[in-house]
């Protein structure tokens, strides 16, 4: 990515509380990166409309100039979305992602210490997830119960397709779950890319294989074809080592696998999400990179969140790495019940916005955004969300924390 010195940023500025975080997010960043770069780079911001405030000033929750903005800019952040109730769009969030055919929904896990979470040892947790984003359930092919269109879907699959002997009761509402060699090569592909750059010692593809043969279990198959096929050099596959062990028995296997990680590749494997999810609370340190479908990344983005106690500071993007284009984006919600009281945490969008400096190659400035929160969150200082649950917590407003954040650059 070739970013100007002077690149023009488009902001979503977010409904509810993301009116109280966006602004504080970019005066801290704008610090940062002036503090790094003395003057040489700064951020031209622009505001473009979505959600709640573009539908009052523009009628429309997704108007065409904030698409062609985000477009021609490439990179861009946004904050919480109101998701419009019965306005033909099903979540403004999945339409910028299908728009801009932003295919990877990127997580990073880590723990800040001083943060209260659930686990024992939390500073063993750093997973960075890859969720593909464009397919699976997620493409809103479904059919209502009782409807003529579903009756046409289900004599179809029961005359035409022999599933026959299932009886689907009346009440039956039916979804369809496509999954493509195309979208998961692209996925996985990004995935190890990532894993190669940053050093990482694994990528694991998280799947129900088991259940779902051609969905789920294609995802597996064709991850691994990828990894032979694309990176046979730089990475060996669990699938690889499965194939040596009944040849040749485990020993041998054993004897490879630890040739290969020495000379630094990166082990390709796989788990059933079911196991996953139980695995990472006993022995996270076992996941780096993890590659999986849109439904299983939805639940287990969460889940790895919440156990470094950061669903509220956890930070997210969604890419297209072929073309380029990047969202930013805080990966609560508008928070309602909140809005007005300068208690939102910004930390979210904050960790967002390294993300990207990342992204754009001004990691200096990102890297002092963090060592500022590490040392605020290490001495008890949060929003009340945070600081009520930490030893010593000393809970501040949003401006007033924000205004820490900066002191601490
Ligand atoms: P929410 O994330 O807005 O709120 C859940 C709880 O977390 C609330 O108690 C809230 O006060 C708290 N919370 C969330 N963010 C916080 C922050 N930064 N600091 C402190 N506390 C915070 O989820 P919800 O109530 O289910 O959804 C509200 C609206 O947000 C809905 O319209 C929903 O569709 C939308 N939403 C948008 C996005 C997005 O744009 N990415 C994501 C989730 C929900």
């Amino acid at each position: 990515l070739i970013v100007p010195d002077h690149p023009v940023i488009p902001f979503i500025e977010g409904d509810g509380i993301g009116k109280e975080i966006s602004l504080h997010v970019q005066r801290i960043v704008d610090n940062a990166v002036d503090k790094v770069f003395q003057g040489k780079r700064k951020i031209e911001w622009k505001e473009v409309l979505a959600g709640e405030k573009a539908f009052n000033k523009v009628g429309s929750w997704l108007p065409d100039e904030t698409m062609d903005a985000f477009r021609s800019c490439l990179v861009g952040i946004k904050g919480p979305l109101t998701t419009p109730v019965g306005e033909g769009i099903r979540s403004l969030n999945v339409a910028l992602r299908q728009e801009l055919d932003l295919y990877v929904c990127l997580r990073p896990v880590r723990w800040f210490k001083g943060v209260s979470t659930p686990l024992l040892h939390p500073e063993k947790v750093h997973v960075t997830i890859f969720r593909e984003n464009t397919e699976d359930i997620y493409a809103g092919i479904e059919w209502a119960a009782g409807t003529p269109e579903l009756e046409k879907v289900l004599k179809f699959l029961q005359e035409e397709m022999g599933v026959g002997k299932i009886r689907f009761p009346e009440t039956t509402s039916l979804g369809v779950k496509p999954v493509s060699v195309e979208g998961t090569e692209r996925l996985v592909r990004a995935a190890i890319e990532y894993a190669l750059k940053h050093r990482l010692p694994s990528v694991t593809l998280v799947h129900k294989g088991n259940i779902m043969k051609f969905t789920e279990g294609g995802f597996k198959k064709w991850g691994y074809a990828l990894a032979e096929r694309e990176f046979p050099d730089q990475t060996f596959t669990e699938h690889i080592f499965n194939k040596i062990k009944a040849e040749q028995g485990l020993e041998k296997a054993v004897e490879v696998y630890n040739h290969a990680i020495e000379s630094g590749k990166v082990f390709i494997k796989d788990v059933i999400a079911d196991a996953f999810l139980q695995n990472t609370l006993l022995k996270p340190e076992e996941y780096s990179v993890i590659a999986t479908l849109n439904l299983n990344g939805d639940y287990i983005s969460d889940q790895l969140a919440a156990m470094v106690g950061g669903i509220g500071i956890a930070p997210g993007a969604n890419i297209n790495y072929h073309t380029g284009h990047a969202i930013f984006e805080a990966t609560h919600g508008t928070a309602p019940d909140i809005v007005g009281k300068d208690k939102a945490n910004p930390c979210s969008m904050l960790l967002s916005a390294v993300m990207m400096l990342e992204y754009m190659g001004w990691q200096e400035a990102g890297d002092l955004i963090t060592s500022a929160l590490e040392t605020l969150f290490e001495n008890g200082y949060g929003t009340s969300d945070l600081a009520r649950f930490m030893e010593n917590g000393k809970p501040l407003s949003t401006s007033e924390f924000s205004r820490k954040v900066i002191e601490n650059l």
